[in-house]
C-alpha cells in the first residue's frame, strides 16, 4: 500500500474521502467531531503504510526490540504530534483552509489520553518518541484505561474529581486487534504432575480468566518515516466465562461477571507516590505484563525461534515496580510452559529484565501482601519464594549466616505483614537497575539499597531523564523555535545538544530584544488561553512565577504558598510599599489524588489565598495567584513556553529527578530550586549565576533530622514567618473560620516531614534575588537564552542513548 500524495491536493481529496467513507457525512453535513476524525484518519493514512513496513521488517530481521512495560502513559494530544512528525503541519493547514475548516479548531476538540498520574507517565511517552525517532525497535506495552487520570474541577476552591471519558466518541489514533487477544488466568491452584519423560513438574490451575484484547497505537519518528508501536491491553470477559454461567440460565450473574473482568481496564489509579495495596491494581499489573509477554513471544518470536537466544531478541525495561510480576511470570512460561529447567530460565530471566526505580520515599516502594499474591498468583508466589530462596542462600554464601542481613534483603518482609518486596524482586532480577538522576542514583544505592549495591556490584547506574524536544520546543513553542532555527539552523530538534551554539546570542541585543518578544507573545497567548478556559488573565508585565506538577508535601507546594502570603502580609500591613513590589502572576497546576487529605487542603487553601489576594485592593493588581483547574499535558504545552520562573522547590533527596524542571529551563525559564533530583544537573549546565539556588542540601537535610527537626523553633525565630502563618492560622482566608485551614498549620508547626519551615527563610530571601535580577530585564533574558543553550542535554534523546549505551546495547537502527 502507498501512502496519499503529500501535496494540498493530496491532502484534500484523502480528508474528503474519509469524511465520506468512514463518517458517512459530506462536508457541508459534517459535525466538528466528524471533521476531527477525519482529519485524523488521513493523517494516519499518511503512516500506516510505513507501519506496516516497519513491524513487517522488525519481525524479519528479530532484531533486539525494547519492550518497555509502563502501566502509564501520559500521552497528551495525537493530531498535532502526528502532523509534525509527518512533515504536514502546513500542507494540512492549507488543505484545511480549502475546505473553509480551520485546523486549530479541530485540534482543541481532541480529548488528551491522560493514561498517566504525572511524570512517570509522561517519561514513557518521551522516551517512546524518542526510541521512534532513533529509529530504535520497541514496543510500548501497558493499559488502555477506559478513564484515564480524572478530570479536576474546583468547587468553592476544593477539588472535585470528574470522570475522564476520553472514549466517549471513540479514539481515531487506535487499531483494535480483538484476534490477538491473550487470554489471562488469576487465582485457582497449582498442582505437582510428572511428564511423559518422568520429571515431577508443577503446573498451576487458574479459577478465572480474562481476555486481553490489544490495540495498536502508532508511535512516528520526527521526519524519519518511521513507525513504532504502542500496545495498550483492553479488558473483556471470556467467552468460555460467559458461557458457563449463561448455560446456567443465571444472565444477571453473566453480566455481573463480564463486569467484574472489564473493571481490569476500567480506570487509572490516581496515586502518585503513593501506591495502595489494593487487589484491582495487582491485577491490572498482571494482566497487562502477562499479556505483553505472551504477545512478544506469539507475535514477534519467528516461528520455532529458539528461546535460549531470548536474551539477544528483546529486553524488557520496567518502569518502577509496577511492571515486576513480569519477572516470576517469564519464568513461570518458560519452566512450566515451555518445558525449560529452572537454571537455564533464570539464566535467560536475568538477562531479559532491567528495572528502573523513580523513587526514594519508603511509602512508595511497593509491597504486596502474600496473602493476596497467593489468592490472586498462587504459582507466581511460589517462584517468588525459590527466587528468594536461592538469593539468600547466595547472600549467606558470600556473607556468613548475619541473619540481620538476611532479613534486610529477603525479598519477603515480615512486617508488619508477610509481603512481597516488588524492588528486591526486581533487583534481583535485572541486569541493570537505573535510578533517574545522578544524586537519586547515588542516594539509591547509598542509602535505599547498599546491601544490593554491595552483593551486585556495578548492576546499580543512573540514567538522567529527559523530555522530548519535539513535543516540548517544537511544538509547544512555535515561536521560540522559529527563532532558534533562524540562528543555528534546524538540527537541534533531533540533536539537541547543538542548542550551545545558541550562547554567542545570549550577548547579542538584536537576539535578546527577538528572544524576550517571544515570550512575551507566548504570556499574552497563555492568557488568551486562560481566559477562554478559566476567566484568569495573566497581568502585563507581570513576572510569570509556576509551579506546575502533581500535589504532594514533599514538592512542597506551601513552601511557594507560604511566599505569597508574606508578599501579601507585607503589603497589607504597610511594612512594604505596594509601588516597591515586583509584579507578579504566581500559577498554580496540581491534581491530588483523591484520597490524600492533606495535599486536597493544600489544593483548598492555594485557591482561599488566591481569592483574598486576587480581590485585595490594596494590592493594586501587582500579585496575582491563578490555579486552573485539571493540569495535564495540554495545559503544559501552554504553560511551559510562558513562564520566566520555574519552581523546583521539593525537599534535597525527596524528588527523584524530575521533569517539568527541563521543560521550562528548555523554554527559558530561570529555575528557583533546591540541590534536589535533576535540579542538580541542571545548575551544573547552566551555571550558578543562571539559577536561583536555595534550602538544604540532602546531608544537611540528613543532619536536621538526625538532629531532631523542631518546626516551632523556626517559627519561632522569624517574624516573618510566623506573621504569615499566624494570617493563614486567623481564618483570614476562611471568612473568619479557623478550623478550616488548622490541619495545615499544625502539620506545618508540629508533624512535617518534608520540613517547609527550615527553607523558608533562604527560600525568601533567594526571591528577594529574583525580584533584583527580573529589574534588569535584559540580563535576565541574557540568562534565560543560556538556559536554553545548555540544557541540551535534556533530551530524552540522550536519555535512551544512555540507556541503550549502558544497559540495552541494543543496534541504533533496525
Ligand atoms: C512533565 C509533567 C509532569 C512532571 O512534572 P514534575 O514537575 O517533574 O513533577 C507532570 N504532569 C504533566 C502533565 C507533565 O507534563
Amino acid at each position: 500500500m502507498t501512502a496519499p500524495a503529500a501535496t494540498v491536493d493530496g491532502f484534500v481529496a484523502e480528508f474528503l474521502q474519509n469524511l465520506n467513507l468512514e463518517r458517512g457525512v459530506t462536508l457541508t453535513a459534517s459535525s466538528p467531531n466528524d471533521r476531527y476524525v477525519a482529519l485524523a484518519y488521513t493523517v494516519r493514512d499518511y503512516l500506516i503504510a510505513r507501519w506496516l513496513e516497519d513491524r513487517r521488517h522488525l519481525r524479519e530481521t528479530q532484531a533486539k526490540t525494547v519492550c518497555y512495560l509502563s502501566a502509564e502513559y501520559l500521552l497528551g494530544r495525537q493530531l498535532q504530534n502526528n502532523l509534525l512528525a509527518t512533515d504536514l503541519t502546513a500542507i494540512a493547514t492549507e488543505a484545511l483552509a480549502q475546505c473553509g475548516v480551520d485546523l486549530d479548531e479541530l485540534r482543541d476538540l481532541e480529548v488528551e489520553p491522560g493514561l498517566g498520574n504525572g511524570g512517570l507517565g509522561r517519561l514513557a511517552a518521551c522516551f517512546i518518541d524518542s526510541l521512534a525517532t532513533m529509529s530504535v525497535p520497541n514496543i510500548g506495552y501497558g493499559i488502555r484505561y477506559e478513564y484515564g487520570i480524572f478530570r479536576q474541577t474546583f468547587d468553592d476552591g476544593q477539588q472535585s474529581e470528574q470522570p475522564d471519558a476520553w472514549l466517549a466518541l471513540g479514539s481515531p489514533w487506535e487499531f483494535p486487534h480483538p484476534e490477538a487477544a491473550q487470554t489471562i488466568g488469576f487465582g485457582g491452584r497449582t498442582e505437582s504432575y510428572v511428564d511423559d519423560e518422568g520429571v515431577t513438574r508443577a503446573r498451576w490451575v487458574p479459577d478465572w480468566r480474562v481476555r486481553a484484547v490489544p490495540y495498536n497505537y502508532m508511535v512516528p519518528g520526527y521526519h524519519n518515516g518511521r513507525v513504532n508501536t504502542l500496545r495498550l491491553w483492553s479488558a473483556q470477559a471470556t467467552d468460555a466465562f460467559d458461557l458457563r454461567i449463561f448455560n446456567s440460565g443465571d444472565y444477571e450473574e453473566a453480566v455481573r461477571a463480564q463486569t467484574y473482568a472489564e473493571n481490569i481496564s476500567k480506570v487509572l489509579y490516581p496515586e502518585d507516590s503513593t501506591p495502595q495495596g489494593k487487589e484491582l491494581r495487582l491485577q491490572q499489573q498482571y494482566f497487562f505484563v502477562s499479556a505483553s509477554i505472551a504477545d512478544f513471544i506469539d507475535t514477534q518470536l519467528a516461528d520455532g525461534a529458539d528461546l535460549a537466544t531470548l536474551p539477544d531478541k528483546v529486553i524488557f525495561q520496567l518502569n518502577d515496580t509496577h511492571p515486576v510480576i513480569a519477572v516470576p511470570e517469564l519464568m513461570r512460561v518458560l519452566v512450566d510452559e515451555k518445558g525449560m529447567t529452572w537454571d537455564a530460565a533464570w539464566d535467560i530471566t536475568r538477562q531479559c529484565f532491567a528495572y528502573t526505580c523513580h523513587t526514594l520515599l519508603p511509602e512508595a516502594l511497593e509491597v504486596w501482601s502474600v496473602e493476596l499474591m497467593g489468592r490472586l498468583l498462587p504459582r507466581h508466589l511460589e517462584i517468588i519464594y525459590r527466587i528468594n530462596d536461592e538469593f539468600l542462600a547466595a547472600v549467606r554464601e558470600r556473607f556468613g549466616d548475619d541473619e540481620m542481613r538476611i532479613r534486610d534483603m529477603s525479598i519477603i518482609a515480615e512486617f508488619p505483614e508477610r509481603s512481597v518486596r516488588m524492588a528486591y524482586l526486581a533487583t534481583v532480577a535485572a541486569a541493570k537497575v537505573n535510578g533517574v538522576a545522578e544524586l537519586h542514583s547515588q542516594l539509591l544505592r547509598e542509602k535505599v539499597l547498599p546491601d544490593f549495591d554491595e552483593f551486585f556490584p556495578g548492576r546499580f547506574i543512573n540514567v538522567t531523564n529527559g523530555v522530548t524536544p519535539r513535543r516540548f520546543l517544537r511544538l509547544a513553542n512555535p515561536d521560540l523555535s522559529a527563532l532558534i532555527t533562524e540562528a543555528i539552523g534546524e538540527g537541534w530538534v533531533t540533536d539537541l545538544e547543538r542548542l550551545r551554539e545558541l550562547e554567542p546570542y545570549a550577548d547579542d541585543a538584536d537576539f535578546r530584544s527577538a528572544f524576550a518578544q517571544v515570550k512575551a507573545a507566548n504570556k499574552r497567548h497563555l492568557s488568551d488561553v486562560l481566559r477562554a478556559r478559566d476567566g484568569f488573565e495573566v497581568g502585563e508585565g507581570h513576572m510569570l512565577d509556576v509551579m506546575v506538577k502533581r500535589l504532594h508535601e514533599y514538592k512542597r507546594q506551601m513552601l511557594k504558598l507560604l511566599h505569597i502570603v508574606t508578599t501579601y502580609e507585607n503589603i497589607v500591613s504597610g511594612r512594604v510599599a505596594v509601588a516597591d513590589v515586583q509584579p507578579r502572576t504566581f500559577l498554580f497546576g496540581a491534581k491530588a489524588a483523591p484520597g490524600y487529605v492533606m495535599a486536597k487542603r493544600i489544593i483548598h487553601l492555594i485557591n482561599a489565598v488566591g481569592s483574598v489576594v486576587n480581590a485585595d485592593p490594596r494590592v493594586e493588581g501587582r500579585l496575582q495567584v491563578l490555579f486552573p483547574p485539571n493540569y495535564n499535558v495540554t495545559l503544559a504545552e501552554r504553560v511551559v513556553p510562558a513562564a520566566d520562573l520555574s519552581e523546583q522547590i521539593s525537599l534535597a533527596g525527596k524528588e527523584a529527578s524530575g521533569t517539568g524542571n527541563m521543560k521550562f529551563a528548555l523554554n527559558g525559564a530561570l529555575t528557583i530550586g533546591t540541590d534536589d533530583g535533576a535540579n542538580v544537573e541542571i545548575r551544573e549546565l547552566v551555571g550558578d549565576e543562571n539559577f536561583f539556588l536555595f534550602g538544604m542540601a540532602e546531608p544537611e537535610v540528613e543532619a536536621l533530622w538526625a538532629r531532631g527537626y523542631r518546626p516551632s523553633d523556626f517559627y519561632a525565630a522569624d517574624e516573618d514567618l510566623r506573621r504569615s502563618i499566624d494570617l493563614i492560622a486567623s481564618g483570614t482566608f476562611s471568612d473568619g473560620d479557623r478550623s478550616v485551614f488548622e490541619p495545615v498549620v499544625s502539620n506545618l508547626l508540629y508533624d512535617d516531614r518534608f520540613m517547609v519551615l527550615a527553607d523558608y527563610r533562604s527560600y525568601i530571601d533567594e526571591q528577594a534575588k529574583v525580584d533584583t535580577a527580573y529589574a534588569d530585564r535584559d540580563a535576565w533574558t541574557r540568562s534565560a537564552i543560556l538556559n536554553v543553550g545548555r540544557c541540551g542535554f535534556f533530551s530524552s534523546d540522550r536519555s535512551m542513548r544512555d540507556y541503550i549505551d549502558r544497559i540495552w546495547h541494543t543496534p541504533l537502527a533496525m
